[in-house]
């Protein structure tokens, strides 16, 4: 099992509003904002709308539909900021070795330029 989720984590707060975000996207399923400290061009954060720890959280106790409105909402926003054609990428980042930071789950997007070859 996953650890419990903390509501008082720094995105769940920016969920409730409690504190600011450069919002890009937003529906019932998930909210998307630039990253704080962007390492590409284009670095927003996609984050579900639910309380999920992390994707191991998510792809195990999401409903279906949350699952889906998810996955389209990350595919919206990339498409919304114009990264299909030259293409980016997505990266989540999941527990103690995957070095997750903040226990909600959030996929990075990263655009705007040639990236490099996939680490680790
Ligand atoms: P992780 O290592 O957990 O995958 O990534 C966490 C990301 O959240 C980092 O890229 C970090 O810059 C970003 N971040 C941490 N705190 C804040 C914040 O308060 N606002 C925003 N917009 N991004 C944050």
């Amino acid at each position: 099992a996953t650890q419990p989720y903390d509501p008082g984590n720094i995105f769940a707060k920016i969920l409730r509003g409690e504190i600011p975000c450069r919002e890009v996207y937003r529906d019932d399923w998930a909210l998307a904002f630039h990253d704080i400290n962007p390492q590409a061009p284009l670095h927003i954060l996609v984050i579900p709308t639910g309380p999920y720890v992390s994707w191991a959280d998510f792809s195990a106790n999401a409903s279906a539909e949350e699952i889906a409105g998810f996955v389209r909402a990350v595919g919206d926003v990339a498409r919304q900021q114009g990264l299909v054609e030259p293409g980016y990428r997505l990266l989540a980042n999941i527990g103690q070795h995957g070095h997750q930071e903040v226990p909600h789950l959030h996929v990075h997007i990263f655009g705007g330029r040639q990236l490099g070859a996939m680490l680790p």
